[in-house]
């Protein structure tokens, strides 16, 4: 995924301009040669690897830090790009930010333009993973039990976002939600929800039946079941063939 790469793998020599494009191509991001530049000695071609790495540890801070407060933040997108943002200026204004695994990172120079360039596509990036999520076709999972157990995973740009895991008794009409999981960072995204009405969609005229979940997830499912038709019990077995 454009985002993960942005953020974790080594940055390549130059990034391609933010919003030019609204979905950058792997090839944008592939290394190029800086033209009419003076060839940089090897030294300077790693003191400039690792102040990119470093500017990019700041971006990454910035991000987990967003993350971490979606345990009680729940921050829409827009939301948590803004509070992304704000944990990136507050890095950057320390002048000297102290990240664990780096020390302190003395922002000089160039530094500013290129976490924000970073911050731009990165935070675009994740925009588009969300827009263009879908849900993968289903697959059987085996549980030991009578009933068939499916799973299916929300999808972006090529990698997996959450999963649902479920199973279905056609006899008795039921369907019972094991499983829905999200980690922080995909929460609050519109991705439980998709994940929901596909359910509903590809196993019509069920009674949709939920397992015992976390806290966040229970408070979802109520949220959720205000506009399903869907009807959502809390009861733990739907019918004796779930066992
Ligand atoms: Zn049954």
């Amino acid at each position: 995924m454009l985002m993960v790469r942005l953020l974790w793998d080594p940055l390549p020599d130059t990034l391609p301009p933010a919003g030019r494009r609204r979905f950058p191509r792997p090839r944008d991001l592939a290394a190029s040669p800086i033209c009419g530049a003076a060839p940089m000695s090897e030294q300077e071609q790693f003191d400039r690897r690792m102040r990119r790495a470093a500017v990019q540890a700041l971006v990454q801070e910035a991000y987990r830090a967003a993350v971490a407060e979606q345990d009680s933040e729940h921050r829409p997108p827009a939301a948590f790009a803004q509070a992304w943002q704000a944990h990136l200026a507050g890095l950057l204004d320390q002048g000297s930010p102290d990240l664990p695994g780096w020390g302190p990172i003395t922002v000089t120079g160039p530094d500013p333009d290129l976490a924000w360039s970073l911050f731009e596509l990165a935070s675009r990036a994740r925009q588009d993973a969300i827009e263009h999520a879908k849900a993968a076709p289903s697959r059987r999972v085996q549980r030991g039990q009578q009933v068939p157990n499916f799973e299916f995973s929300i999808v972006s740009d090529g990698s997996s976002l959450g999963d649902v895991t479920y199973g279905i008794c056609r006899s008795c009409g039921t369907g019972l939600l094991y499983k829905i999981g999200f980690p922080d960072e995909w929460q609050f995204c519109g991705l439980g929800c998709l994940a929901l009405s596909q359910l509903e969609a590809r196993h019509p005229d069920l009674t949709w039946y939920t397992t015992g979940q976390s806290r966040h997830a229970r408070g979802f499912y109520d949220r959720y079941r205000q506009g399903s038709t869907s009807p959502w019990t809390a009861r733990q077995h739907p019918c004796p063939h779930f066992g």
